[in-house]
């Protein structure tokens, strides 16, 4: 019920430990898996454990990864499939699992979507409704080559609520997210860049903040970020500054 991306300048960065912090910092949301995607020099990193986020912790301890500028995390509350570790997101896809994708909220079409991916010899590892969307975004990347095209044509076909955040080993400085009936918040950084379901996954970090609105995407690099409409057009968000205290 959490989402968290970030990009940042170096590759030796912090992408792991800001989003770790993202996903504590929303807990209070309630979640039943945790999981996260590192984009590294060997290409995507996955980690991902039902139940609370010290299991998640705990296999991170285990397998330490190298950590790097570019990571996303999600916290799941599973609606399609049970809280098991295969269920945890992120869940991948395209030419050799290339593209890791995270998903809250429930994408109504997918039966038919897995009928057709299935049927052109894509191969799911969970029952989730998420994995279609994985597979979708990856697909499409395959064809065009770049994550934010592959996310335009891939949003196109899905009915239903979602905030998706995809990363792509291919691109190792973006993350793109797009949001339908469930929140996208951007966080502006200095040299970096955040992506939050709600800002208590920034706040931290930074108080610029930018809602997107409804069916928009929107990619982020360390310098900077561009937003579109679901139709392609470019869009805008709508900046305000956090004055709460986190
Ligand atoms: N429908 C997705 C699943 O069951 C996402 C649930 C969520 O919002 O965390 O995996």
């Amino acid at each position: 019920c959490g989402i968290v991306g970030y990009v940042g300048p170096t590759l030796d960065g912090k992408a792991l430990d800001v989003v770790m912090e993202g996903l504590a910092r929303l807990e209070y949301r309630g979640y039943d898996s945790a999981g996260v995607a590192l984009v590294t020099d060997e290409g995507i990193e996955t980690e991902k454990r039902a139940g609370k986020l010290e299991n998640l912790r705990v296999a991170l301890d285990l397998r330490p990864l190298d950590d790097s500028r570019t990571a996303i995390g999600h916290t799941r509350w599973a609606t399609h499939g049970g809280p098991t570790d295969g269920n945890a997101h992120p869940h991948r896809g395209g030419e050799n699992d290339k593209l890791a994708l995270i998903h809250n909220g429930i994408i109504e079409n997918f039966h038919s979507l897995k009928r057709e991916l299935l049927a052109q010899g894509w191969t799911f590892l969970s029952e989730t409704d998420t994995e279609v969307a994985a597979k979708l975004v990856g697909r499409e990347f395959d064809r065009t080559g770049d994550l934010t095209q592959a996310m335009l044509a891939a949003v196109q076909r899905l009915e239903g609520a979602f905030t998706l955040l995809a990363v792509h080993a291919d691109q190792p400085g973006v993350v793109v997210g797009a949001r339908r009936n469930s929140p996208l918040v951007v966080g502006l950084g200095e040299g970096e860049n955040f992506l939050g379901s709600d800002v208590a996954a920034f706040i931290g970090y930074t108080r610029h903040a930018l809602e997107l609105g409804q069916d928009q995407i929107v990619t982020i690099t360390p310098d900077g970020y561009d937003v579109i409409g679901f139709d392609g057009a470019p869009a805008e968000g709508t900046h305000y500054e956090v004055t709460w205290d986190a």
